[in-house]
């Protein structure tokens, strides 16, 4: 099990999670919506996390010929000024449920980054850990993928029992 936390304070930020073996194969398209928020599922069930091995987020740079880029199922729906972009960000953020991280608060202005009833993701760390740091990026507009990452520099993850 694993716990992670604030690397600027230290605070714990989710319950032990269970590691998942790779990123859940969602596809946006076999979505059930839900009925109020119609809000895709979270890609990663509460109470676990997986770790991905993609560029993910901000920053998004033009996409460069046989670019690998995020799979396609998953990707972020992006703002209009940054269609036909390619995430750079950093590899091996852990995607958790968003309701696993109950201490984040969602940065103040989205801009254009907000979606019609979202953020898109698609604007760099928009969660904030109770002491001001950034140290997530969170994904919730009905029409992409529900994801929650942890930054990997500015959190990390505690693993009382290593043998996981
Ligand atoms: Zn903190
Ligand atoms: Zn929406």
């Amino acid at each position: 099990m694993t716990v992670f936390s604030c690397a600027k304070c230290g605070a714990e930020l989710t319950p032990d999670l269970q590691k998942l073996h790779g990123v859940p194969d969602v596809s946006l398209r076999d979505t059930d919506w839900h009925g109020d928020t119609r809000l895709a599922p979270s890609t990663v069930p509460r109470g676990s996390y997986a770790i991905d091995p993609e560029p993910w987020g901000a920053p998004f740079v033009a996409p460069v010929p046989r670019a690998v880029s995020a799979p396609a199922n998953r990707a972020l729906l992006m703002p209009p000024a940054m269609t036909d972009m390619v995430p750079a960000g950093p590899r091996d953020s852990a995607i958790v449920h968003p309701e696993d991280a109950p201490s984040l608060r969602l940065a103040g202005s989205l801009g254009m980054h907000h979606g019609c009833c979202g953020p898109l993701g698609t604007g760099g760390l928009n969660m904030t850990c109770v002491c001001g740091a950034g140290v997530a990026t969170l994904a919730a507009d009905c029409m992409g993928p529900h994801e929650l990452h942890l930054d990997p520099l500015r959190t990390y993850a505690f693993r009382p029992d290593t043998s996981l």
